[in-house]
């Protein structure tokens, strides 16, 4: 099994997952955007066993759209974002694909929340996409 390793800007909050096939998802809610400064959130899901992280995390209490509480850890020295909670999926780490030191490996196959997408976007073809958050 592959061991992934990554950390934040600053490097105090260190992160590894072990993970050979992860999904990826590009979210494009509007939450990730914010959160992210960015268009869109680029979101690898695995098992949250497989997922181990260290360093002076803060986290952010959203609320997703499930209604369900979200939480947000990012590194409270420079603010980059890590990963999230989801009480909708308690078993899952959804960890930013920013932070990975090595991201040729990461390969999205789906988007969601494309109603919120940012019109300019470029994305690649052959995606699964869905609306809001598929069922
Ligand atoms: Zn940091
Ligand atoms: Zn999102």
């Amino acid at each position: 099994m592959s061991e992934h390793k990554g950390s934040c800007l600053c490097g105090k909050t260190t992160f590894t997952l072990t993970d050979d096939a992860p999904t990826v998802a590009l979210c494009h809610c509007t939450h990730c955007q914010k959160s992210s400064g960015s268009a869109f959130s680029v979101n690898v899901l695995s098992p949250r066993a497989r997922f181990s992280v260290s360093g002076p995390l803060k986290k952010f209490d959203d609320v997703g759209e499930s209604g369900k509480p979200l939480r947000r850890w990012f590194c409270s020295e420079c603010g980059s974002p890590i990963w999230t909670e989801a009480e909708a999926m308690p078993d899952v780490a959804i960890v930013k694909a920013g932070g990975f030191d090595d991201a040729g490996w990461i390969k999205p196959t789906l988007e969601i929340f494309c109603d919120s997408k940012q019109q300019w976007t470029p994305l690649p073809e052959g995606l699964a996409r869905f609306a809001r958050m598929p069922g």
